[in-house]
């Protein structure tokens, strides 16, 4: 998946500040921050979306989930709180095809979304 940002980020190809690792998981900030915490926490290996996952990618789950637990620890927002959100395809307002949690907090967050 060459022309994927999100496997290019995983490679190293592209520069991306790295949040945490973990066996099959990275973690970096968002570039676009909509918080003042925003990390996306990635499968290494490329998935699509969230409907990719199952079969030999069971265990994408627990290893992103539990990355994504760890970053809102490390983060420093575990303790007031903090939304995970995956956005899966184009209803769900997925803009990069690899699958990705967005970990977000330091502010109150709204609901529902928009
Ligand atoms: P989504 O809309 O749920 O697919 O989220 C994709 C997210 O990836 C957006 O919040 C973008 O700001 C973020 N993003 C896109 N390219 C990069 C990149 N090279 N490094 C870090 N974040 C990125």
């Amino acid at each position: 998946m060459n022309d994927c940002v999100f496997c290019r980020i995983a490679a190293g190809e592209i520069p991306a500040r790295l949040a945490a690792r973990a066996e099959g998981a990275l973690a970096f900030h968002d570039l676009n921050p909509r918080a003042p915490v925003h990390v996306l926490v990635i499968p290494t290996a490329h998935l699509g979306d969230a409907g990719a996952v199952g079969g030999d990618a069971h265990s994408v789950w627990p290893a992103v989930m539990e990355l994504a637990v760890e970053v809102a620890r490390r983060e420093g927002i575990a303790d007031a709180g903090y939304r995970l959100v995956i956005n899966s395809g184009s209803d769900g307002g997925q803009s990069v095809a690899h699958l990705h949690v967005h970990v977000l907090g330091g502010r109150r967050m709204t609901w529902p979304p928009g």
